[in-house]
């Protein structure tokens, strides 16, 4: 009998496996498909390579303006889609945990089709694997929510990307929130005419308030409409050159068309294969594998991690869940979820990225300074002509530690990871203020930042360039903190 049965192979199953046998557990990995699971065959790995060939099109544009003269760049989508293959292969080939794992002597069952549970010791696949383990864990992931809606299975999600043969010369995209906003943003610099419809009263309602309405504003300029607020949806029917969206509002019925309409309304637990009754494992009120902080699910030898159980649902977060999971199946439990510190974001065009509280959920439970500085007053954006966005720190009063940091515009993502060890860290405004960051670099904007921050404190800014500060402390507020 196996020790420990890893249910999926995405990240956090590739680390649970890892893990577990690192642990010196007897595992064995049980994949519906191949190797990689959302993260390198579906998700951000194929997205990402899409984005990337959307922003070059993006800084072709830009070329005359440094004097560099080329006629008009022309898509091939064909042989973007080869590239995305090439890529997503290239990356499946160099995932060093595959080796990890093969070297620690897993055993892997690729393409063994859908598994499930026949009791909360024994799991059967569709290709006629029957597999019996101490502790199971499950990692199967997420899917795109689906809506119970006459016509809905004329709409497309992020993965028929894969299967177009051209760019569309049009698209509804359904739902503001990451997913949404990626595939809109990707397809507009591809030449499609978008719509973006949300429900809610705005765009990335998790975000930062200021976030969501820089890049709803970015978003129109660069020539999509976006519509919030738009209603409820009622069906979908196909139309002559693709489908139409009915939807009431205020009691009036609309309809908006294109040729093709992207839903992306959130994503759900892919448990629907899984027979989780007959292993006892219960889902909670959203739907996901309910958990304690030990990973563990209501079938005490059964432990879940990834996207399936809904906590934020991106790859790092599946690879420590995948850790956690691991360790309490195979030790006991021992490792709690414990708080996180974890980085959030979409590489859009603006990019868009947070770490830690928004300024509305910090202004909820303390006194806090916010400082803003605009993309447009640092010497690399302006250099490499990316003036839109902005950098807002927002840090405790009483401590003058960093609680969150919201980024719009170029780089927003990579600038917010410094944000992220600057939190994890525990720094101080002052403390971040004074790094001499490289100049000019894009992240150079925290310390300007966290400068004009230190300067709410009471702390005088003796001295700062664009992207660089020294602070001291002011003897006139009688602050003594040895800043300088
Ligand atoms: C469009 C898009 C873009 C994204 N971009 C990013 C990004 O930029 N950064 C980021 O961090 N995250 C991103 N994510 C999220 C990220 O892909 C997921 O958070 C991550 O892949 C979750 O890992 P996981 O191991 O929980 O599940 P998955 O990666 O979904 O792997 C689950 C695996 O389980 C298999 N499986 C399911 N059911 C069964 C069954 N019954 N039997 C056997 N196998 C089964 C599935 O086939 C799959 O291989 C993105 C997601 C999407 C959709």
């Amino acid at each position: 009998m196996t020790d420990v049965v890893v249910i999926g192979a995405g990240p956090a199953d590739l680390i649970a496996a890892l893990c577990a046998a690192d642990l010196g557990a007897r595992v064995a990995l049980v994949a519906r498909t191949e190797f990689g699971g959302m993260m390198a065959n579906d998700g951000p790995v194929p997205v990402r390579t899409l984005s990337q060939a959307a922003r070059l099109i993006r800084e072709a544009r830009e070329l005359g303006r440094f004097g560099v003269a080329v006629s008009e760049s022309v898509l091939d989508y064909r042989r973007l889609l080869a590239r995305v293959r090439e890529v997503v292969d290239d990356v499946r080939s160099h995932v060093a945990v595959r080796e990890r794992i093969d070297a620690l002597g897993v055993t892997i069952h690729e393409r063994a089709g859908t598994a499930r549970f026949a009791d909360p010791h024994t799991i059967v696949t569709e290709s006629g694997l029957r597999l019996e383990a101490d502790k199971i864990i499950i990692c199967t992931g997420g899917v795109s929510r689906r809506l119970p809606l006459p016509g809905f299975e004329l709409t497309s999600t992020h993965s028929d990307a894969w299967n177009l043969t051209s760019v569309p010369p049009s698209m509804l995209v359904v739902g503001g929130g990451d997913t949404g906003l990626q595939v809109a943003s990707i397809f507009n610099a591809f030449g499609t005419r978008i719509q973006v419809l949300e429900a809610g009263p705005r765009i990335l309602p998790h975000a930062d308030d200021d976030v969501a309405a820089e890049v709803a504003a970015a978003f129109r300029a660069s020539g999509m409409v976006v519509q919030e607020n738009f209603g409820a949806i009622e069906s979908f029917e196909k139309t002559a050159t693709g489908v139409r969206m009915h939807f009431t509002k205020d009691g009036r019925r609309g309809s908006v068309e294109a040729t093709l309409a992207v839903v992306a309304v959130g994503w759900v637990a892919d448990t629907a294969g899984l027979s989780l009754s007959a292993a006892g494992v219960e889902l909670n009120q959203r739907g996901f594998v309910k958990v304690d902080e030990y990973l563990q699910t209501s079938a005490p030898d059964v432990f879940a991690a990834g996207d399936v159980i809904g906590h934020l649902m991106l790859v790092p977060e599946a690879m420590q869940d995948g850790l956690v999971a691991a360790t309490n199946a195979v030790r006991g439990p021992i490792m709690p979820l414990g708080n996180r510190v974890s980085p959030t974001g979409s590489f859009t065009d603006p990019e868009y990225a947070q770490v830690g509280l928004t300024e509305a959920n910090a202004r909820r439970t303390q006194d806090v300074v916010t400082a803003v500085v605009r993309f447009d007053s640092t010497t690399r954006t302006i250099i490499d002509g990316h003036k839109v966005g902005f950098c807002k720190l927002i840090a405790d009063r009483k401590t003058s530690k960093i609680l969150g940091c919201h980024v719009v515009g170029e780089r927003a993502v990579d600038i917010v990871q410094v944000a992220a060890i600057a939190i994890a860290g525990g720094m101080r405004v002052e403390d971040l203020a004074r790094v001499p960051l490289s100049f000019p670099t894009y992240a150079g904007i925290l310390v300007n930042a966290a400068a004009d921050a230190a300067r709410q404190f009471g702390l005088t800014v003796l001295w700062q360039t664009l992207e660089g500060a020294t602070v001291i402390a002011s003897q006139a507020t009688g602050k003594t903190k040895e800043v300088a």
